[in-house]
């Protein structure tokens, strides 16, 4: 019998009732530290504790897995935590595709992705020198927004740089990202690729809350200008947004080109969960900052089934029991090789 497991943070309740809901087996790769919260949930059915993720490399971690002819279910901190390295060093077969991970980790590799899928990205700005209009400013990697922030001009750029040093927030030689910032309504596009049916399902759309940007929307801009603090956008949690039904053409749109770029650039292409990251501007176009090449956390939020699910399935569907349907049909069709890497 084939087990899902992933790792205990981010979206692991959704994932694994959602495998458990489809009759497999669940296996939480969990720290110690987290034990407590992870064992409140009846379907789970088994914990490989652990005191840092990066054990999952270990002989003892792996052997379990491959007993368990375990699939491992790919999500935000397993890219955190760990390198691209790492990742594609794992021997449990990953759900999706484990090379197009690089490709969200890695800006650059980021930007050249999204050209390809023609997303419409904000403009990237290579010399602070060339801060003309409003930036915003990121780390490498899946940051989750800590440490980014926004500057109008070198000036501005070099204060807030050396003041983010000086607070231990970003290293001296640490190599930034300068893009365009692009005003309007946040939305996270939620979709699904399934290479079993060949055909790209929407999912929902979610916001993400990010402190303390948001929190600085509150206070009178008196006091916002007394303030010195460079804001920050790490993310708290998320909220859920339905579109206007004029611009779901448009994002189906969006998620096919992102599907057939990547089946271009990264074989074998953009299998199973992503998301296409941007903003709505006052004309409803839409520019994209970002993609994750795997299940968001902003899911979590339709644990019950999405609206735009229960357009295309006459029962509750959630995106971790989307990913155990899949895995279940390459299953039994003998096509496992499909839908992971
Ligand atoms: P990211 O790591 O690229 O997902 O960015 C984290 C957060 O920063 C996003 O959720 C947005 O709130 C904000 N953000 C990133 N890029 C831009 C941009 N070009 N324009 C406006 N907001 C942005």
């Amino acid at each position: 019998m084939i087990s899902v497991a992933t790792l205990g943070s981010h979206c692991a309740l959704q994932v694994l009732k959602g495998a458990k809901d489809e009759g497999l087996k669940t296996i939480l790769v969990c720290e110690k530290r987290r034990e407590k919260l992870y064992r409140r949930f009846q379907f789970i059915d088994e914990l490989i504790l652990v005191n840092s993720f990066s054990e999952i490399l270990d002989q003892r971690c792996q052997s379990t897995l491959e007993k368990n002819n375990a699939v491992m279910i790919p999500h935000g901190t397993l890219i955190a935590q760990m390198t691209s390295e790492q990742i594609e060093s794992i021997k449990t077969p990953i759900f999706g595709n484990k090379w197009i991970l690089r490709w969200e980790s890695d800006r650059e590799m980021k930007e050249k992705l999204m050209r390809e899928a023609n997303l419409p990205v904000p403009k990237p700005v290579t010399n602070p020198k060339d801060i003309n209009n409003l930036v915003i400013v990121k780390r490498q990697g899946a940051a989750g927004g800590k440490g980014y922030f926004m500057a109008a001009n070198e000036q501005d750029y070099n204060k807030k740089r050396n003041q983010l040093i000086l607070d231990g927030i970003i290293s001296k030689d640490e190599t930034l990202y300068i893009q365009e910032y692009a005003a309007g309504v946040l939305a996270y596009l939620q979709f699904f690729y399934s290479p079993l049916k060949k055909e790209v399902e929407f999912f929902g759309v979610d916001q993400r809350h990010e402190s303390d940007i948001e929190g600085l929307a509150r206070i009178p801009s008196e006091q916002q200008l007394k303030n010195n603090k460079v804001p920050s956008f790490n993310v708290i949690g998320n909220s859920p947004l339905v579109l206007r039904e004029s611009l779901l053409d448009e994002v189906y749109t969006m998620g096919e080109n992102f599907v057939e770029a990547s089946k271009r650039l990264v074989a074998p292409g953009m299998n199973g969960p992503f998301c296409i990251e941007g903003v709505y501007d006052e004309n409803a176009k839409f520019t994209s900052f970002e993609f994750s090449a795997r299940i968001v956390a902003g899911t979590n939020i339709y644990m019950d089934g999405s609206p735009y699910y229960s357009l295309l399935f006459n029962e509750q569907m959630s995106m971790g029991k989307r990913i155990a349907r899949e895995i279940k049909l390459a299953d039994t069709s003998n096509q496992l090789d499909m839908v992971t890497t």
